[in-house]
């Protein structure tokens, strides 16, 4: 696994360090998580290494194309090392939790537009809001004990 890295990031001529590749590992898995959360998994492998590193490396990682950074409405940044493949997000609009779709296309943009006004169009961002299967089912229960008066 660690190979792997090693080959993707010597690829995009960044050095390999620790904490890039605890990033990257952190991201393989646990993907969709924002900046906090990445920090607190490289640390628990790596106590050593500072926000700033994390920040850092994040942002090399994203700016090389190995990382990609997503932010629906509302929500803090998250990253994830799935990249390149267009593929869009499903997002819970009461928890926040979000699941790669797979792009309806198979290609960017994935949606042509109807009006480019010009614009040479390299991609059509998609994000699909919802609710998950946990705040689903969190919620069906609550709505019977409200309706019932007896006990
Ligand atoms: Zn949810
Ligand atoms: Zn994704």
């Amino acid at each position: 696994m660690t190979s792997d890295f090693e080959t993707q990031l010597r690829a995009v001529s960044l050095r390999v360090t620790r904490p890039r590749l605890a990033v990257l590992t952190a991201l393989r898995d646990h993907p969709h998580v924002d900046t906090d959360t990445v920090i607190a998994l490289v640390r628990t492998e790596h106590p050593t290494v500072s926000h700033q590193a994390v920040y850092d490396v994040l942002r090399a990682l994203t700016d090389a194309g190995l990382v990609r950074r997503i932010q629906p409405a509302g929500a803090t940044a998250r990253y994830e090392s799935r990249v390149a493949d267009n593929h869009h997000h499903v997002v819970c609009r009461s928890c926040g939790a979000i699941a790669d779709v797979d792009c309806a296309v198979g290609h960017s943009p994935c949606l042509t537009a109807s009006d480019d006004h010009g614009f040479v169009v390299d991609e059509a961002e998609v994000v699909y809001w919802g609710t998950c299967p946990d705040c689903a089912t969190e919620r069906t229960p609550q709505r019977f004990a409200s309706s019932e008066g007896s006990k």
